[in-house]
């Protein structure tokens, strides 16, 4: 039965946080769902700060802008944004290695047959072959510091590469937030005290601020941080703990005015009891050191940060304790987690920003319907995309870890040795097996990411996927050389990517 648009009492939604979390959620609920049928408010409390950090992204955040209708050189001005090709790991495997996980394809299907399959044939047949790293545009153009839009109309190898952006966390909050509010959703300045529930349902009815003002709804969209207000605290909702695979649990951060290059891409660098990140911004270089508390004490961290900073900090480090896992359930009764507070994985490959995104639209589509009853139905299937939206990361998260040859460095050595989560233990096999990586319709991450990864940390394909057999090798050896000479001749035409930015943003309307 079609429903019918306007007719009832608009749903009531209220969204605890107003951090990056809050805002993106505040602005895709409002631009996606009919504002006579849904209204938005948000509270957030000056008294809690937000997070702050949070400065990298993946592609689909372009995808999310576009879906809100924001003017690209006009938020990369506000958020001070510089282009992401993708990440590089440095010392993944041992001090002095360094891969980049491309955003894009490795190569180009042939006879039907991914890239991976004619690259790992022609090695194993000892054919002339360059690292998989070679045939990917995305990486040539992070070689060259080189930056230009993919040509996304075409089929030639400019076509082959996605981009994301790297902002100021802070700024983009802020720029959402005037997007929102410009746009109906309902901002209240104010520290939530107390949650009153109905006692038949348990369902959250109302709010107390500390102002004495009580906020009513009927879905409450927990981004209260890693508080976790609603559907930690009040709902009562467990903690899948996951800081066995992934030890990581403090991180020192620190912004720094830039002297190394403007890359267009995130480094992340491995060190003693974790990894350092590098996000390079228009104004300034964002830094931290990602480690775990096991394995090294606060101090020493901060002296490891502070030895590897380009230049001095522009303010003072700040440490951020975090525990890696998620919630069991993100939607239990009427209240649904939304960013840190559903759950929390490193940012070693920049996913919270899209799970914030992911469950923003996962959430618009399951949408109760007004002046009806939450259909328990929608929290589950709203929790079992989450899970696997989390589940899929952790995985991916872990290979990076476990094929370290940084022996003697203890964290190092117990990542190397633990127990894998089964799921990741079938990926590994299947790879090293026949060359197939993972290719999700739903959920990250995407076969070329694996294949980044995989190789990247020296797990290599003993077999290929057979249908490769169909082409000739001497065809294959001239079409992998002529791959190649296609993506220089490509990357040689693209400017320096703080040229392209310089324009595109100066030239703004
Ligand atoms: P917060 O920013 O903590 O916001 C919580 C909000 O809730 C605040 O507005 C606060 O005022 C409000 N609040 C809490 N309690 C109350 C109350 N009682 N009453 C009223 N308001 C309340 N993500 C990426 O995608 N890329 C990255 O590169 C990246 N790097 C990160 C690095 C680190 C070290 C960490 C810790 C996180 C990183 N993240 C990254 C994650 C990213 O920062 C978060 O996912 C994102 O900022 C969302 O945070 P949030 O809005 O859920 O929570």
């Amino acid at each position: 039965m079609q429903q019918e648009r306007g007719s009832a009492t608009p749903l009531r939604i209220v969204i605890v946080g107003g951090g990056t979390a809050g805002w993106m959620t505040a602005a895709g609920l409002s631009r996606l769902l009919d504002p006579r049928d849904y209204a938005v408010t948000l509270i957030e409390s000056d008294e809690i700060g937000t997070v702050g950090v949070g400065e990298a992204t993946l592609p689909h955040i372009k995808t999310f802008n576009d879906m809100l209708g924001l003017n690209e050189a006009e938020f990369m001005a506000a958020t001070q944004a510089s282009f992401k090709l993708g990440i590089e790991f440095v010392g993944w495997t041992r001090d002095g290695d360094r891969y980049i996980h491309p955003f894009g394809t490795f190569g180009e299907p042939w006879a039907g047959v991914d890239f991976q399959h004619h690259w790992a044939r022609a090695k194993l047949a000892g054919r002339e072959v360059a690292p998989l790293q070679d045939y990917s545009f995305a990486v040539a153009a992070c070689r060259a510091d080189a930056f230009a839009f993919p040509d996304t109309d075409s089929k030639s190898i400019r076509s082959t590469f996605a981009y994301a952006y790297h902002f100021d966390a802070s700024l983009y909050a802020a720029y959402i937030r005037r997007w929102a509010t410009a746009r109906g959703v309902r901002r209240i300045e104010g520290l939530v005290l107390d949650v009153a529930r109905d006692a038949d349902t348990g369902h959250v009815r109302a709010l107390t601020l500390k102002s004495g003002e009580t906020i009513e709804g009927d879905l409450f969209v927990d981004c209260s941080g890693f508080r976790s207000l609603l559907v930690g605290q009040t709902m009562g909702v467990g903690w899948q703990d996951w800081s066995e695979w992934l030890p990581c649990d403090r991180a020192w951060a620190a912004p720094c005015e830039r002297d190394g290059p403007f890359t267009p891409y995130t480094r992340a660098t491995a060190r003693e009891a974790g990894w350092m990140w590098r996000i390079p911004l228009q104004h300034r270089v964002g830094n931290g050191y990602v480690f775990s508390s096991r394995f090294c004490d606060e101090e020493r961290a901060l002296d490891t940060l502070l030895g590897h900073l380009e230049n001095p900090p522009l303010a003072d480090p700040r440490l951020l304790r975090f525990r890696a896992g998620r919630r069991e359930r993100m939607w239990a009764g009427n209240c649904v987690a939304i960013g840190l507070a559903g759950g929390f994985l490193e940012p070693l490959e920049s996913t919270s920003i899209f799970l914030v995104q992911a469950a923003v639209t996962d959430l618009a589509n399951l949408m109760p319907v007004p002046g009806r009853p939450i259909d328990p139905r929608l929290a589950a299937e709203f929790n079992r995309l989450s899970a696997i939206q989390y589940d899929r990361v952790r995985d991916f998260l872990v290979l990076h870890y476990i094929a370290n040859a940084r022996e003697g460095e203890p964290l190092w050595d117990h990542l190397r040795t633990m127990a894998l989560p089964d799921t990741l233990a079938h990926k590994i096999a299947l790879f090293e097996e026949s060359a197939a990586a993972p290719s999700y319709r739903y959920g990250l991450f995407s076969r070329d990411s694996w294949l980044s990864v995989l190789i990247g940390q020296g797990v290599e394909p003993k077999g290929y996927g057979r249908l490769a057999d169909r082409l000739p090798l001497d065809v294959l050896e001239v079409r992998l050389a002529d791959l190649r000479a296609r993506i220089d001749g490509g990357v040689a035409t693209m400017p320096a990517h703080g040229e392209f930015i310089a324009g595109y943003c100066a030239a703004r309307p």
